[in-house]
């Protein structure tokens, strides 16, 4: 694989980095992807995207994808990296969008892709239920036919700020007597529908970011089925793929090295920098061994997507490597921060806070984000079903 960019490349990467230099809001700067940051915030870059026509560089270029190649993806995500740009949320744009484009009507698509495009519309994503996660099959929420309507009834858990949400996507059984994965549909959903109500769950970091979503009654009309009543599970699992094979953030655990390279130069052991002691040295390095390894396999799957192949199960292996990267990353960054690291400063750096940190400035969140990375090897299907699938689907076993 031949890793030097071309000059035209040189000359992409040069007008995305002035792009983003000139254009990313200077409020948000530093920021990152923060789960307690309002919605004008959330939406902010997104809705300049939108206007740019880059807020969806995967999707086909008819529905309003960029036309890009793997290559300058992969340019556009190490650049937006390079400066922490907080990216449009994944359920619009690499969740249901791609469902929508690929199994929606045409009215479907008239309807919802430019709003997701745009960054006005925000998603929910309605899978997992307190008896069904890794064994989604099982979930028991039932959509019933009312005429022209569905009447959907059931529970929701764990769905993502869906406090902040406009629509949401629901898999729903319609059809209790067939085989689990054989009775489930794929439903869009008005979170403004009459009986829908949204439960804060607080995460063990103290963040508002996921809810119950509770159902009853909700009428949903009908034409908001996508694709098929009863064919719901297909278009979910070409959903999960394409949800895993963005969770990798390679582009980002690259910034988190640099940064925590930064970290230990700065801390010491016995006086000397953690990152000329050799343990830690050690670990920093096999972190970045693995990381490069990833990268390399991030490359190969963009490459074949730019050939034509969607992302399949090797998009399990993506998010399992790239979760556990970040787990480690956010280890080893409080392991550099030492006891500055046990204040709780969520909120230290919002507008308008004058205290002053117990630490440096980087230790601020180092507790709080090695709290909130636990749920990476958990959501988007736990890395121990991605290792069933790559076990049965990749190594045939
Ligand atoms: C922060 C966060 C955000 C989320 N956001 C959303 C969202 O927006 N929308 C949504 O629908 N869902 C969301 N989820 C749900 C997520 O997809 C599920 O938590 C996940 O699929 C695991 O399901 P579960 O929590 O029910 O655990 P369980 O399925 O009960 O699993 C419990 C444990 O058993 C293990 N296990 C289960 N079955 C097997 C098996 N067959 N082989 C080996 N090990 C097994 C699992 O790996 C896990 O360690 C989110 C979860 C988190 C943590």
């Amino acid at each position: 694989m031949n890793l030097e960019f071309s000059p035209e490349e040189i000359a992409f990467r040069d007008e995305v980095r002035t792009f983003i230099r000139d254009n990313y809001p200077k409020e948000l700067m530093g920021l990152g992807n923060r789960e307690d940051l309002t919605r004008e915030q959330f939406l902010a870059w997104h809705k300049i995207l939108g206007k740019k026509g880059w807020s969806a560089p995967a999707w086909p270029k008819k529905y309003g994808g960029t036309g890009w190649t793997s290559t300058q993806r992969y340019i556009w995500s190490e650049e937006n990296a390079r400066v922490d740009a907080m990216m449009p949320l994944p359920f619009g744009v690499s969740m249901v969008g791609p469902v929508i484009y690929t199994f929606g009507d045409e009215e479907q698509k008239a309807r919802h892709l430019p709003g997701i495009l745009a960054g006005d519309v925000w998603w929910a994503q309605g899978y997992s239920e307190p008896g069904a996660g890794s064994d989604l099959a099982s979930l028991k929420t039932t959509a019933v036919r009312d005429g022209d309507h569905y009447i959907l009834n059931g529970q929701k858990t764990w769905t993502t700020l869906a406090q902040h949400a406009d629509w949401g996507f629901f898999l729903c059984r319609t059809d209790p007597s067939a085989k689990a994965q054989e009775g489930i549909s794929f439903i869009l959903v008005d979170m403004k529908t009459p009986g829908i109500e949204v439960r804060p769950i607080k995460l063990i970091d103290g963040t508002h970011e996921v809810n119950e979503t509770w159902l009853t009654d909700v009428r949903v009309p009908v034409e908001n089925l996508v694709g098929k009543e009863n064919e719901g599970w297909t278009y979910a699992k070409f959903l999960l793929a394409h949800e895993r094979s963005g969770i990798a953030g390679v582009a980002r655990s690259k910034r988190g090295v640099e940064r925590l390279r930064s970290i230990a130069s700065q801390e010491t052991m016995d006086g000397t920098p953690l990152i000329r002691t050799d343990e830690f040295a050690r670990k920093i390095s096999q972190l970045e061994i693995d990381l490069t390894a990833l990268e390399f396999t991030e490359l190969r799957t963009l490459a074949s997507e730019a050939a034509g192949k969607g992302p399949g199960p090797e998009s399990s292996i993506l998010k399992i490597k790239g979760t556990e990267i970040q787990q480690r990353l956010t280890e080893l960054t409080l392991e550099a921060v030492g006891n500055y690291g046990a204040p709780y400063a969520r909120g230290m750096d919002n507008f308008g806070v004058n205290e002053v940190g117990v630490g440096p400035d980087y230790s601020n969140f180092s507790a709080d984000n090695y709290f909130n990375m636990r749920k990476t090897s958990i959501y988007g299907g736990s890395n121990e079903i991605q290792r069933n699938i790559i076990s049965k689907m990749i190594l045939g076993l």
